[in-house]
Order: structure tokens, then C-alpha cells, then sequence
């Protein structure tokens, strides 16, 4: 049974319902990594969440929700393709100990400079084109709250979200409200009628509970939830992790560290390891590899490193 996001719509398609559980993604996620709880919570629901906006993004490439901290944790990340493959990671802050248990605010926000970013990322880019970013205070008590935040200020359709997870699960549900094409049309659906709808699920939706969102399996739930009304389910979609790292993009981020860098690092440990930051997949470069780096070597055609910053 592999980890799915379900999607559905109201009768009236005026609301869009999605959710997600993820248990095997979400291992993989953690498996190079010691996260203490707090952590988990935090990167567990931002995982969930990526899975949640990413499915409706309209092109092929990724979505990168990032909080940046200036508290113990520097950064939390995860990047979600469109084809719902993701990969994520954390960075403490030098010198800091997480907490075991502490809140988004306490652990990124306690000077107040925490911020909460959103990058859509096209594959398939025309010439000049960049990557859209969209960055927020950081706001908000937990991160569903924090996304609210950032769709409302970047003035995206009403949404709600309620997210969670724990070290075995990360789970998420959203609903949102699709814009109103209006008409004369007698059949259309009238912004009232829209309204009403949005109302009444927002309403069921809100008495969903954290741990019944990690405890249950996304069918009974969405039964559990909106039993009273008709909802159009779509196909699933499989979630999954997967990191793209590559040794080509190592060598690449260690070409922009500089020649002076990456010798005095070979000096002092005779190999340069480099592990990556998402995966944990181990690389290593010998002196005769170092070497190679800036011998003059055209550089690959692919300058991401393999870090998200
Ligand atoms: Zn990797």
C-alpha cells in the first residue's frame, strides 16, 4: 500500500477537498536523520502540506516551502515535484541544541525575523525566466497557520488546512474555495449557493482533531467528515520520497566553493565527504578527483547544488 493524496470536489465543485497520509515517504524522510519531537512535528507537517499544495500546481517541476529561522532551527525544508515526489531536510543552527518539545515560534521565530517562503519552480523555463518566491513574516502558532497566513496575504483562493504528524505518520487535509465563474445561465451556480457551500464545509472540516487526523485512514475520514454531502473523487495520486542528488551536482557546489576552499579541506582530511543534506547519500572525492573539478573540465550542464537555501 503506498502513501496517497486524494482529492476531491464538492457536488457544486465550488469547494476543493484534498488530503494526505503519508507513512513510508515520511520514513524515508526521517531515516538519516535524529530528529528530536519537536522537529518531527514541524518538518512532518510541512511535508504534508508540500504534498497538499503541490498537487495543484499546473506545470512540471517543484514547489519548495521553506521556513527560515532565527531561533535553534536555521531552516526547515522540503521540496514537492508535481508528480508528488519529495524530498526534505532541516538545518540547526551552529552552536544550538533543539528542544524536545517547543513550538514553530520558539524554535524559528524568537527574534522575530523567522520568515515563511514559498518557491514554485518550472522545469521547463524560457529564456530569463526565474523561479517565483513568495515570502511572509512568520506567522501564526503552528505551521498550518503560518500557510494561511501566506495565502492570504499573496492573496490566493480561501484556504484552510489542518495538518500533522508524529515520527510514524504526517497527514494533511485542505479545503479551498474555487473561483466563481459566474453567468446568466439559470443552471449556473449562483455565488450564494457557492457561499453556502463553503460555509458548511469549512464547518465540518473544523471539527476535525490533530489526532484523529494521524490516526485515520484518509476514506474514513473524509466519510466521517462529509458523509451529509456528494462529493466527486478523483483518482490518487502516490506520494513518494525521492531525492535527486547527484555526484555531478556535488562536484558542481564544490567548483563554486573555489579551488583555495576544496585544497585546503583535501589538506586536512585527504578526502573531501560530502553528504547529502535531504538523503544522506554519501560523496566522496579523492585528491585526483579535486583535481579533476578545475583542471578545466567544462562544467556539467546542471548548476543546482544540492542544497535549498
Ligand atoms: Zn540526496
Amino acid at each position: 500500500m503506498t502513501d496517497q493524496l486524494k482529492k476531491y470536489l464538492l457536488e457544486d465543485r465550488s469547494v476543493r477537498v484534498q488530503a494526505v497520509r503519508l507513512t513510508d515517504t515520511w520514513k524515508a524522510a526521517q531515516a538519516n536523520h535524529d530528529y528530536p519531537p519537536a522537529i518531527t512535528h514541524l518538518l512532518g507537517e510541512l511535508v504534508a502540506a508540500s504534498t497538499l499544495l503541490a498537487a495543484n500546481i499546473k506545470f512540471d517541476g517543484s514547489l519548495v516551502l521553506q521556513i527560515q529561522g532565527d531561533g535553534p532551527i536555521a531552516l526547515l525544508v522540503v521540496e514537492c515535484r508535481s508528480d508528488l515526489s519529495l524530498r526534505a531536510t532541516v538545518k540547526i543552527r551552529e552552536g544550538h541544541v533543539v528542544p524536545a518539545e517547543g513550538d514553530m515560534q520558539s524554535l524559528l521565530n524568537p527574534g522575530g525575523n523567522g520568515r515563511f517562503i514559498v518557491v514554485l519552480d518550472p522545469q521547463a523555463k524560457v529564456p530569463g525566466q526565474q523561479a517565483y518566491q513568495g515570502i511572509v513574516p512568520l506567522e501564526g502558532d503552528t505551521v498550518a497557520e503560518a500557510l494561511q497566513h501566506y495565502m492570504k496575504a499573496s492573496e490566493q483562493l480561501d484556504t484552510r488546512l489542518w495538518l500533522a504528524a508524529d515520527a510514524e505518520h504526517a497527514a494533511g487535509m485542505l479545503i479551498q474555495r474555487l473561483p466563481y465563474h459566474g453567468g446568466s445561465d439559470s443552471a449556473a451556480l449562483s455565488e450564494q449557493a457557492a457561499s453556502e457551500t463553503w460555509d458548511r464545509t469549512s464547518a465540518l472540516a473544523a471539527t476535525l482533531k490533530r489526532d484523529e487526523l494521524l490516526a485515520t485512514d484518509i476514506d474514513t475520514l473524509i466519510h466521517r467528515l462529509f458523509w451529509e454531502e456528494t462529493l466527486v473523487a478523483f483518482e490518487p495520486a502516490p506520494v513518494r520520497w525521492h531525492c535527486p542528488c547527484t555526484r555531478e551536482r556535488v562536484a558542481n557546489m564544490l567548483r563554486s566553493l573555489g579551488e583555495a576552499e576544496v585544497k585546503d579541506i583535501l589538506a586536512e582530511r585527504g578526502q573531501v565527504d560530502v553528504s547529502c543534506d535531504f538523503c544522506g547519500k554519501p560523496y566522496a572525492f579523492d585528491a585526483v578527483d579535486c583535481a579533476a573539478l578545475f583542471t578545466g573540465n567544462p562544467p556539467a550542464s546542471d548548476q543546482t547544488p544540492p542544497t535549498v537555501h
